[in-house]
């Protein structure tokens, strides 16, 4: 049995998470589940899985979800705040971490996990972002395993898995495909209008709130893209980004021999999250074999920056590199926040970012302390930042 800790459980990647481990009970087991503040849900998900340690990040409603769980009768630890997840992912019983935090939140965790040596299922982007060059030290320096989640980069891992270390100077670019999201073709001069429920409704994909807002500023390929630099270590012009709106070509590598390599499925985030459990093996995910002729079509066109502001200004974070990404990363957090809380209009997320990324440079940060005093700073200036975009 493998012991596995899945940091964000209440979450959507969390969810899909344990659905998998549902239809592989005979080989993992939940050492520890983790949330922000939904004790609730945590509290079903304990009664289903037994976990050894249940961790609450916000530790607000500690004293109650303890009640609940020994009330219940169960064997479950429960624990609060950022050091509980940290220590929670060092377990001797873990030795796979679902890192699907979101935000900036995750970081500490996920490089806990990676320095204890355990296999990491990276879905926390932002992580990979602010910190990748530091993550992927990590994972070398205590032989750790590192797998990615996200679509993109779970379909790049694909398509480089057999080409042997040397793959990088036979590797001409990696292509990440992207969606779109829901203003794929939306009037521009209607985006200042848009809802947050609008901007949360992907064509393809379910996902949190955040990354919802992300994918329809398409700042988070932006983020993919920043994200693929560092867990590939490929320079940013290595990197390409194709529109696909039917989310089926995951995304593709192409060789300097013509050949190009592709992963497909239908949109589902079991699949990359069972391939991650299972690499080298393939497990059941419950999703079903991509069926051609019901798609039908696939249709590619080029990323448009002068409509998706968000996508330019991270290329040009991930061109600067550094700081920069980590910068973008936390202005980012901060304006969609402000979006999703109705305090200002879709279209000033671009605005609020560019206006923090123009302000603020850092030297390069060296360390998680470092790299954490950055996104603090960028988030104050971006808090003052948001007073001039406010409705
Ligand atoms: P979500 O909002 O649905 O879930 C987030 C989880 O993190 C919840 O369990 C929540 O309780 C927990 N959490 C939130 N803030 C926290 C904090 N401050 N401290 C500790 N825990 C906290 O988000 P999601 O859609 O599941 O995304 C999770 C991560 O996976 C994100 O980084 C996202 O970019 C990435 N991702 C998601 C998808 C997807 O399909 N949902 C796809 C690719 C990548
Ligand atoms: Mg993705």
């Amino acid at each position: 049995m493998t012991g596995l800790a899945v940091l964000g459980s209440t979450g959507s990647i969390g969810l899909s998470t344990l659905d998998v481990v549902r239809r592989n009970a005979d080989r993992f087991r939940i050492e520890v589940l983790t949330a922000r503040s939904n004790h609730g849900l945590l509290l079903d998900q304990c009664l289903e899985f037994r976990p050894r340690l249940a961790v609450l990040a916000d530790p607000g409603h500690l004293q109650e979800f303890e009640a609940a769980l020994g009330a219940a009768g169960l064997p479950t630890r429960a624990a609060a705040g950022r050091e509980a997840l940290e220590e929670a992912v060092a377990l001797d019983e873990v030795r796979f971490v679902m890192a699907a935090i979101v935000g900036a939140a995750g970081l500490p965790s996920t490089l806990a996990a990676a320095r204890a040596g355990k296999r990491v299922l990276l879905a926390n982007k932002e992580a990979a972002v602010m910190a990748g060059p530091l993550l992927l030290r990590a994972v070398r320096e205590n032989g750790a395993e590192l797998i990615p989640i996200d679509s993109e980069h779970n379909a790049v891992f694909q398509c480089l898995v057999g080409d042997g270390p040397e793959a990088g100077a036979d590797v001409l670019r990696i292509l990440l495909t992207a969606s779109g999201g829901p203003f794929l073709d939306r009037d521009p001069a209607t985006l200042a209008q848009v809802t947050p429920d609008e901007a949360c409704a992907h064509p393809n994909w379910e996902m949190g709130r955040k990354i919802s807002v992300d994918s329809a500023t398409m700042m988070n390929k932006g983020l993919e893209v920043i994200e693929a630099c560092h867990l590939f270590e490929v320079p940013v012009d290595r990197v390409g980004v194709v529109i696909h709106p039917q989310s089926i070509v995951h995304s593709l590598v192409q060789f300097r021999d013509g050949s190009t390599l592709a992963q497909l499925g239908d949109p589902d985030m079991r699949t990359p999250i069972a391939h991650a459990m299972g690499w080298p093996e393939r497990l059941d995910s419950g999703v079903g074999a991509l069926d051609l002729v019901a798609a039908g079509r696939f249709d590619f066109r080029a990323p448009d920056t002068v409509r998706f502001p968000c996508l330019g200004l991270a290329l040009e974070a991930a061109g600067r590199g550094g700081a920069a990404p980590v910068i973008l990363n936390a202005a980012n957090e901060v304006a969609v926040a402000a979006f999703l809380a109705a305090e200002v209009p879709f279209t000033a997320i671009s605005g609020i970012i560019e206006a923090v990324l123009n302000d603020y440079s850092a030297p390069d940060p060296a360390d998680l302390d470092q790299i954490l005093a950055v996104d603090a700073r960028a988030r104050g200036i971006a808090a003052e930042t948001i007073e001039r975009f406010r409705f």
